[in-house]
């Protein structure tokens, strides 16, 4: 696991495969600008979106506290969980009471942040990934390099090596064939699941009702067909007050995220069927302090649409393993170090600070003066303040400043290659030439120098 740069060099090796991932994540940022321009009020939609997040953002707690009770009213059975490891104890907890071996899951970026998969893998339990993405990803023993398009790093080729090995399925490259195989393999997982899992798209506050939006009818195959229990996990942000307010977020989700006017499949999940067992397990994980962070808290409103990273210049140009963050791109960025400052210090640099991110974020989130704000943060507990220190002290004094003058030209001249190939920004950068001597220099030779 390197640092972000050092990830980026390496998937720049494969100069085909970077400028591919480039055009492919591009084009999702067109349909994306196609959709913005079919709707006349699109900013003022933005506008409402955030202000409908920072009014429940504000008032967390007691929706929070509606929505289990409304749930519970209906039938669901809601859990709490503090953190990743509470979150899959109790997912555990509940598979062993219902003697559950096999489980479907569709797309959670929370599972995955907390590391459900091996955490149930460990104890027995196997765990089938039904997003036909993600199913791809987990065959071949791979994180997701997108939040909304898993696999989007993987050719069609690729695709077809890995059904080979895992699905025994003829050679191909042809996507209808490979779906069709997939779809094949998956609907007998789905008929013989003892429990489903899913993610939470919203959650409405009035209603206790979660929604859950998909384009493949996975979450849906998977909670309907067999499964005799439902297990719903949820961020505490994905709370929207009433139902009113969640068609200001299904009309942007999927156009950011997809270009689509809507997902296939928006599925309201209120009670349990008859006969069968609904929780949603509502996690925290450090959203709490993400919340009480003046500078940061904003990044809660985020509805996981990946506009931010498809039109990210660094995130298209150094690919989503670059980022060793379970999100990557600016929201992956301004979420990382909230989590691990130490591990994640590299990723709020993994940007130009262009400010697409906020320009296209449909919840108006200031990513770029939020990653500014981390480079701030950051710069001032390493070796940074030291060397501003030093660097103000030289500049203050003129005697200082020529010393530093003489011995820094000379090691320009004689060390800079070897100083460049110590890191990966230096190593894909050329200095210009170093002129003889300085300007001073030049000044005091040319007669005209006086002090
Ligand atoms: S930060 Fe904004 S643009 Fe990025 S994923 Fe979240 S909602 Fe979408």
């Amino acid at each position: 696991m390197g640092t972000h740069a050092q990830n980026a060099e390496k998937f720049l090796t494969d100069q085909e495969r970077a400028a591919w991932f480039n055009r492919s994540i591009w084009y999702q940022r067109d349909k994306r600008d196609a959709q913005s321009k079919s709707i006349q009020n699109w900013e003022e939609l933005r506008d409402l979106a955030s202000r409908i997040k920072a009014h429940t953002l504000a008032n967390l707690a007691a929706y929070l506290e509606e929505f289990a009770a409304k749930a519970e009213a209906n039938g669901v059975q809601i859990h709490w969980a503090e953190d990743a490891d509470a979150h899959n104890r109790i997912v555990y907890d509940i598979l062993k009471r219902h003697n559950a071996t096999m489980v479907v899951k569709s797309k959670s970026m929370l599972t995955e942040e907390c590391g459900l998969n091996p955490f149930l893998e460990k104890r027995g339990i196997e765990v089938v990934d039904t997003d036909l993405g993600e199913r791809i990803i987990q065959f071949a023993g791979e994180k997701p390099s997108h939040i909304v398009m898993p696999a989007i790093h993987k050719k069609r080729e690729e695709v077809g090596q890995i059904f080979e090995k895992h699905l025994g399925t003829p050679l191909s490259g042809d996507p209808v064939f490979l779906t069709g195989e997939a779809r094949k393999h998956l609907r007998q997982k789905f008929l013989s699941a003892d429990a489903a899992l899913s993610g939470v798209n919203f959650a409405i506050a009035e209603t206790g009702s979660i929604v859950i939006c998909t384009n493949e009818g996975n979450a849906d195959l998977g909670i309907n067909a067999r499964a005799g229990v439902h297990i719903a996990s949820m961020g505490i942000e994905k709370i929207v007050p009433k139902a009113e307010h969640l068609g200001v977020f299904t009309r942007m989700l999927a156009r950011n995220a997809t270009g689509q006017p809507i997902t296939t499949y928006t599925s309201h999940y209120t009670r349990p069927a008859q006969g069968k067992e609904m929780h949603v397990v509502i996690v925290d994980n450090n959203r709490s302090k993400i919340l009480n962070h003046p500078d940061f808290y904003e990044a809660l409103k985020c509805i996981r649409c990946a506009a931010c990273m498809n039109t990210c210049p660094v995130f298209r140009n150094s690919g989503g393993h670059s980022y060793n963050f379970v999100i990557p791109g600016p929201i992956g960025s301004v979420l990382a170090p909230m989590y691990d400052i130490k591990q994640y210090r590299d990723m709020p640099f993994a940007s130009t600070l262009c400010g697409s991110c906020a320009n296209v974020c449909p919840v108006r989130i200031p990513l770029d003066r939020q990653l500014y704000r981390w480079r701030q943060i950051i710069g001032k507990s390493i070796g940074k303040k030291f060397i501003l220190a030093s660097a103000g002290k030289i500049l203050s004094s003129p005697v200082l400043l020529s010393v530093f003058e003489s011995i820094s030209s000379f090691l320009i001249k004689n060390f800079s290659s070897f100083a460049r190939a110590l890191t990966p920004w230096g190593r894909s950068r050329e200095l210009p030439q170093i002129p003889e001597m300085t300007f001073k220099q030049w000044y005091k030779k040319n007669g005209q120098f006086k002090r």
